[in-house]
């Protein structure tokens, strides 16, 4: 019982991997089940016998954390020359902020509630004083303002940027990624799955800013930028004006799926391990299956071959899913090859897709 008690009180403590997991596929039911009732994906994929491959690797994760601590060595050196190479900071900007946790590499905060207090402090300090902000803040930590999530509601964005501007203070969100930018043959995979976090970040901090009633101060930026590596070394490759509009509002739905699924949960329920039950609830979940599913979940060969199956655009990865909407790829070849359209939607997409 002992050692159950520990593994519940240590699957509390990991929420963070849990929220990141959710984050990297908001809008997949199955994918949001997985995350509240901590029922891993690949135990899930195990009971399909589908072959796993995302358990965490310790070696990953250590690579993970050396990156992310190097880049905020001496007030953020590092990273502050790539963003200003990249001008997402002026270069002449300054200050550094660090409220990581001490034991995430930080140098002070001791404390979860510690991390929380001084992260709306810094909030109402910027919309005061937004000119005095420092430019780089490492791991701002926000609780989810709408209501239960996971067990502890919290989630830390890797790192945001400030400037002042027109007098209000702009925020930039950022995602650390130890992934290799390629410029355009970065792994479109891994693009997508720091996009769909960075868009949920930015809409966490949307909610944050509302909540603290400080919209008319501080600007959270449409855009954010994602810092990962270059390829073969441990330096910061920064990929900035990174458009998260679509990517905020996929959060903005998956959100809210979020809160009823947390809400229908009795509260012992969120440490469920790999419960059959659970397991099958998440696996007869909807889906919405996209490129960033296969850098993250085992199921991804089965919702792959349902997407093959439905002849759907989202084969050919989310910008072309988000042109041609529910029709089939067979269909769309048909209209471009000159089809006669069977709607006034097919006619619109037809003049799209022929203009390209
Ligand atoms: S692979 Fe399937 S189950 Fe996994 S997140 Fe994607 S859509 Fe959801």
């Amino acid at each position: 019982m002992a050692e159950v008690d520990e593994i519940r009180q240590e699957a509390r403590r990991n929420t963070r991997a849990r929220f990141e997991q959710w984050a990297k596929n908001p809008t997949c039911a199955a994918n949001t089940l997985s995350a509240v009732h901590n029922v891993r994906l690949d135990a899930a994929a195990k009971a399909l016998d589908l072959k796993t491959s995302f358990g965490q690797s310790p070696f990953a994760i250590a690579r993970g954390n050396r990156f992310e601590a190097g880049l905020f060595i001496d007030d953020a050196v590092k990273l502050r020359k790539a963003l200003e190479r990249k001008e997402c900071l002026p270069t002449d900007s300054k200050g550094f902020l660090d409220l990581r946790l001490k034991m995430n590499g930080g140098t002070r905060v001791k404390s979860v509630d510690e991390a929380l207090q001084l992260t709306e402090d810094w909030l109402d300090e910027i919309a005061a004083r937004p000119a005095e902000a420092e430019s780089i803040v490492a791991a701002p930590m926000i609780r989810i303002p709408k209501g239960v999530i996971l067990p502890e509601a919290l989630l830390i964005v890797d790192v945001v940027t400030v400037v002042e501007q027109d007098g209000l203070a702009a925020i930039r969100v950022g995602e650390v990624k130890v992934f290799p930018d390629r410029g355009g043959h970065t792994d479109p995979q891994q693009l997508a799955t720091a996009r769909a976090q960075a868009g949920v970040y930015r809409h966490a901090f949307e909610l944050a800013v509302t909540a603290r009633g400080l919209t008319d101060r501080i600007k959270v930026a449409d855009d954010g930028f994602l810092v990962f590596t270059w390829p073969g070394s441990n330096s910061p490759a920064v990929r900035a004006g990174e458009d998260l509009t679509y990517q905020a509002i996929r959060a903005e739905r998956g959100f809210n799926r979020l809160e009823e699924v947390a809400q229908s949960l009795v509260r012992d329920d969120d440490f469920a391990g790999d419960d059959p039950a659970l397991i099958r609830r998440v696996l007869d979940a909807d889906t919405d299956y996209s490129e960033a599913c296969l850098a993250f979940c085992d199921l991804a060969p089965r919702c792959h071959g349902r997407a093959l199956n439905d002849d759907s655009p989202v084969l050919l990865g989310g910008e072309v899913k988000r042109l041609l909407g529910d029709t089939t790829i067979t269909r769309s070849i048909e209209l471009l090859n000159g089809a006669e359209p069977a709607s006034d939607r097919e006619r619109d997409l037809q003049r799209q897709v022929q203009g390209l």
